[in-house]
């Protein structure tokens, strides 16, 4: 079945044709990126893999709105020398990436138009994505008129979080009239961890238990009890909980009105600082973690601060974590960073051998495309690296969705 994946931006479209048995047999037909939509030229990256081989195609050309971006894209997966289907209604079903529905949905959801209501409700606690979202819907309902449109939220995974840990310690009203809580993202890598975790350890997903790292440039980590989100660090919005690439995690909000008013700064660039120009950027000039590393180990005493800084927020949520969830079985590291960075893996770890963490430093120096394990023998408790996949979550979901619908 093949299915095509979209993460719609305010000016991007990101894409992937996935053709999927399963979890475990499925190949991406084609991927891309269309970007710099709405500028005098526009961008689009689109590749190919037939016989395992990447053939890469770019261009550059005006795309003034979604629509032209996305007609290109069909043109690209159709194309009659280069293309990998057909025509358009090869594709069973497009699975949208979308930010945020509240508690409206805690699962995947088959688009109709109550769908997209709810999407447009949550447009203020999303304003970035969930706009984008839905502009990306409605172009791929107008080229994929057959396909089953499908919305796979990046707060569902963490609507199974009870109340003590979602609600801020607020006025409540502020809960019940504004719907402020902490939602929590990335959630779509976190299920797939929670399910690769499972599969990897042979348990059933209700029977494991992990902590779930992911460190890319946004930075996560959930609890996961039973195979059920129980706490994360992300909040109402991405800002909070752990350092990031660009981002400050969390802050004394009374800060803000102090360098506000030492600055006078309004509270619009106060927010666009903390997103955009925080985080490992802020302390140290770069937000890439490798070359802050490599900066670091140059006499960076910035950068060595900053990554400093990092793995210990990152050692203070584990070790609050592993309060919240009884009989862990394993912590995971996932995304760009957790995946790739071995010096973080290290320094994350070290902090953390009395709570049983003991990373086999020979085992850390593997690089892998698959599932390992990097404690030392005889560790109580399992370290992984899996490498995580929101495509082909976002792929595995749609296809349920419409394994359903004919069952
Ligand atoms: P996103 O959150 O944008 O999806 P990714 O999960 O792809 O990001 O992670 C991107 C980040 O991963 C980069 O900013 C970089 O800091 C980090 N990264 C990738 N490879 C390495 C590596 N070998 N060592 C350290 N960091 C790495």
């Amino acid at each position: 079945m093949k299915i095509l994946v979209i993460n719609a931006g305010s000016s991007s479209i990101k894409y992937q044709l996935i053709d999927l048995e399963s979890v475990e047999r499925n190949a991406v037909l084609a991927s891309g990126l269309v970007e710099k939509i709405g500028e005098p030229v526009g961008r689009i990256v689109h590749k190919t893999y037939a016989g395992g081989a990447e053939k890469k195609h770019v261009e550059e050309r005006p795309l003034p709105t979604h629509n032209e971006g996305m007609a290109r894209v069909v043109e690209l997966l159709t194309d009659p020398a280069e293309g990998v289907v057909k025509d358009a209604s090869e594709i069973a079903g497009v699975g949208h990436r979308v930010l945020n529905c509240g508690e409206v949905y805690s699962d995947t959801v088959r688009i109709d138009a109550k769908v997209k209501e709810a999407i447009r409700d949550f447009f203020p606690l999303g304003p970035l994505h969930n706009p984008a979202n839905l502009m990306g819907i409605e172009v791929a309902e107008k080229f994929f008129p057959d396909a089953v449109q499908v919305a796979v939220f990046d707060t569902a995974f963490h609507q199974t979080m009870p109340p003590k840990a979602f609600l801020y310690a607020v006025p409540y009203e502020w809960y019940t009239k504004y719907r402020l809580r902490k939602y929590g993202f990335h959630g779509t890598s976190h299920k797939f961890i929670a399910a690769a975790a499972a599969r990897y350890l042979g348990k059933a997903p209700a029977d494991t238990n992990i902590i779930s790292l992911h460190l890319g440039n946004g930075c996560s980590i959930a609890a996961i009890r039973g195979g059920k989100c129980v706490d994360t660090t992300m909040g109402v919005t991405p800002l909070e909980g752990l350092m990031m690439g660009t981002r400050s995690g969390d802050i004394d909000p009374s800060a803000l009105e102090y360098v506000m008013d030492q600055t006078g700064m309004d509270i619009h660039q106060m927010l666009t600082t903390l997103n955009k120009k925080s985080g490992l950027k802020g302390v140290c000039g770069v937000n890439d973690m490798r070359e802050v590393i490599e900066a670091a180990a140059g006499g960076n005493e910035m950068a060595a601060t900053a990554f400093e800084m990092f793995c210990y927020r990152v050692q203070k949520y584990v070790g609050a974590y592993m309060a919240v969830v009884p009989n862990l079985d394993a912590i995971v590291f996932t995304a760009g960073i957790g995946q790739n960075s071995q010096p973080v893996r290290e320094r994350v770890c070290a902090g953390l051998e009395h709570l049983g963490i003991r990373l086999d430093p020979e085992k850390n120096r593997v690089r892998s495309d698959d599932p390992i394990e990097l404690q030392r023998d005889g560790a109580p408790l399992k370290i992984l690296m899996i490498p995580t996949n929101e495509e082909l979550q976002i792929a595995v979901e749609t296809k349920q969705i419409i394994d359903a619908a004919n069952a």
